[in-house]
């Protein structure tokens, strides 16, 4: 028996970063930058108003008060977008909008709240004069040219992650491309006699191919392509012609068949196809746990790195979350491949009888500051609902006869914080 981390170890070691490829920007979001990138603009290109208000001298305020306002001529306009058409001289100002260039001469901004305008306004008066009612700090809001980002340095980092913000920081730089790590393709294949398509009546003695779906929803969560195989048979010709579909992926995800006594057609296909083996991970649910690699489809040294997830779909999920996920964030140039891990306090007591991992279903809430985590009900790993009433995956070590009520626990957080 290895342990989880050794497991995890062994196939992380087993994929490689996938290469770089271009993309326009709103396509590179949870995608990892494969440059760096400088920038050739200032941002903003010009000092501006942070304010609509007026651009003044900060001198021509000196001592002005609401009691005794300092008046200034007001010489001109300037709207966002266009360039200021006068200058501003010693005892005139000119009324700006915010984002619009500050007019030369001037060094400061006072806000319309700080001036008589709307008294001006309300009495019909032309604003061809203003009244400033405070003494302005020199550069006070006037945002300064290249204050966000200065022409020639390093925004943005080969590795960074591409989130909302660094999609946004390319446009203002006016990438509308940016190199990424691509995405991976990743094969899914059920097997399993008993196992019938979403789209068909039930039979006796079948059940729907729910596997596929789930792992196929959490390749995509993670940012890989799923590429849905099917269902394959419990015959090695089934499954040899199903594989051979999925061996242009960057990685073949199967389910079921990794158990004792079934294991033995995977085995004979995988074999044939490269090489496998099977391990028994000290965790529960999910013991059985194949992995191996397969030649690629136009051959040559490539090859398709192989995990065979055991068939429960409970299994199959948990060991998606600590195996394959990992791997697909790997692919994929991501440095943070773990899931949040909090402490919480344990409402039901949990027994582990022989000794593996246990990653018991929970559902996390959070009262007074103290994370709580509730056991999801019946644990079985074919209980499908015992994940979906849950939020986290609660961590009893191997060796510890389990855990009272009241204690506290590690849980990974499958869901964080949205929903
Ligand atoms: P196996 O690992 O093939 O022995 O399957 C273990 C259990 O998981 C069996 O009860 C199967 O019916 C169930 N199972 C296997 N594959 C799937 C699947 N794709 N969807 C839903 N249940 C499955
Ligand atoms: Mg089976």
């Amino acid at each position: 028996m290895i342990s989880v981390e050794e497991a995890l170890d062994k196939v992380l070691s087993y994929v490689e970063v996938l290469e770089p490829e271009r993309k326009p920007i709103l396509d590179c979001l949870g995608q990892v930058l494969a440059e760096d990138v400088y920038s050739d603009i200032d941002i903003p290109p010009l000092d501006n108003s942070a304010m609509n208000g007026y651009a003044l001298r900060a001198e021509d305020t000196r001592s002005a008060s609401e009691s005794s306002p300092r008046y200034l001529v007001v010489v001109g306009y300037v709207a966002a977008g266009s360039m200021p058409a006068q200058e501003v001289k010693p005892g005139t100002a000119i009324r700006i909008m915010t984002g619009a260039p500050l007019p030369e001469g001037a060094d400061t901004v006072v806000r319309f709240e700080d001036t008589d305008e709307v008294k001006r306004k309300s009495s019909g008066d032309d604003l061809s004069q203003i009244g400033i009612l405070c003494q302005a700090e020199r550069g006070s809001n006037v945002r300064g040219r290249g204050e966000d980002i200065a022409k020639g340095n390093l925004i943005l980092k080969k590795g960074n992650l591409l989130r909302p913000q660094e999609i946004g920081v390319l446009a203002s730089l006016g990438h509308s491309t940016a190199l990424i790590i691509r995405r991976p393709v990743v094969a899914i294949l059920a097997t399993g006699d008993e196992l019938i398509g979403v789209d068909q009546p039930l039979a006796p003695g079948k059940i729907h191919d729910s596997n596929t779906y789930t792992i196929a929803a959490e390749v995509s969560r993670y940012g890989g392509i799923p590429k849905i195989l099917g269902i394959g048979r419990d015959s090695v010709r089934s499954l040899t012609e199903k594989i051979n579909k999925g061996l242009d992926a960057d990685m073949l995800i199967t389910s079921g068949g990794v158990s004792k006594g079934d294991y033995d057609i995977v085995k004979d296909v995988l074999t044939e196809h490269g090489e496998v083996g099977f391990w028994t991970v000290c965790m529960k649910p999910g013991k059985p746990l194949a992995f191996g690699v397969i030649k690629k489809a136009e051959g040559g040294e490539k090859k398709v790195p192989h995990l065979g997830l055991p068939g429960n779909p409970v299994s199959s999920m948990v060991t998606f979350e600590q195996f394959a996920r990992p791997a697909i964030l790997k692919m994929m140039g991501k440095k943070i491949l773990a899931k949040p891990v909090i402490r919480a306090i344990i409402e039901d007591d949990v027994v582990d009888t022989d000794g593996r991992r246990l990653f018991v279903r929970v559902s996390v809430t959070k009262h007074g500051g103290q994370y709580y985590a509730s056991v999801t009900g019946p644990q079985g790993s074919g209980i499908l609902t015992s994940m979906v009433k849950a939020n986290g995956l609660a961590v009893i070590p191997e060796n510890s006869e389990g855990v009272k009520a009241g204690h506290l626990v590690e849980v990974q957080m499958l869901d964080w914080g949205e929903g």
